[in-house]
Order: structure tokens, then C-alpha cells, then sequence
């Protein structure tokens, strides 16, 4: 029996015809399950072999659960054998109320946030770098 003919851009594109993307926003989905997410779908972003994903958040969710799933998608990219064998890069957009909240990519760190005073740093340390408390 003949395969079908793949015949069009937009089939070329389609998500099932597509393992490694669809084995991606499956693992971006199951991680950002233990937060409130309305919905994690693809999201073509036009650029040449980049891969999107949009994340649309509950109105609940606060700046610290934001920050911690950006933190949870860096660290499932940067291990996943999935995203290492991706030709193009990704890109993630957090949406909260249709608005942009954090972009995740390649290029970013992950970002920690002291309980007791608020103060963002970038590196894990034992003692907040502000305040000093221990985390
Ligand atoms: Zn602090």
C-alpha cells in the first residue's frame, strides 16, 4: 500500500506528522500540570524551525508560580532528549488574562525569588543574597 503524499505546508506542519514537537508539548503539558493552566498548546511562531508553545494560566496564579514554572519548563528543556534533538529553538510564552507574563527560551536562567523579602536573583544559594535568610 502506497504511503500518502504529504501535500501541503500546513500538513507538513501538523503536530501529529511531527514526533519530536508532539512529544515536547507533551512533556511541557505533564510539567505544568501541578499549577493551574488553562491550556498548553503549540503555537507557531513564524520564525524558521522555531517551536512556540503558549501557556495560559488561571487568574489565581501568582508571580512566584510563574517564576517557579518557568524555572520547572528551563529545566525540562535543558534534560529532555526530545529538545536536544531539535533542529530550531523554542520559545515559551506564560499568559495570565491574555497577558504576556514570562517568556521562557534557551537562553534564559532560572530565576528565584526570596520569600521573606521579595528579592529576584538568578543563582540557587543557600541564604537569600538580600536579606540573608536561608531558603
Ligand atoms: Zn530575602
Amino acid at each position: 500500500m502506497a504511503t500518502p503524499k504529504r501535500t501541503s505546508q500546513q500538513k507538513r506542519r501538523h503536530l501529529a506528522k511531527r514526533p519530536l514537537e508532539k512529544t515536547l508539548l507533551e512533556e511541557v503539558q505533564e510539567a505544568v500540570s501541578r499549577w493551574s493552566v488553562l491550556s498548553a498548546e503549540e503555537e507557531y511562531e513564524g520564525e524558521w524551525d522555531s517551536l512556540g508553545f503558549r501557556i495560559d494560566v488561571s487568574e489565581e496564579t501568582t508571580a512566584e508560580d510563574v517564576l517557579e514554572m518557568g524555572n520547572a519548563l528551563l529545566a525540562l528543556l535543558k534534560d529532555s532528549p526530545a529538545a536536544a534533538k531539535l533542529t530550531g529553538t523554542w520559545i515559551i510564552g506564560i499568559y495570565r488574562s491574555d497577558e504576556l507574563v514570562r517568556v521562557v527560551t534557551p537562553r534564559d536562567k532560572p530565576q528565584f525569588i526570596c520569600a521573606v523579602c521579595g528579592y529576584e536573583q538568578e543563582k540557587w544559594s543557600d541564604v537569600c543574597i538580600q536579606c540573608k535568610t536561608p531558603w
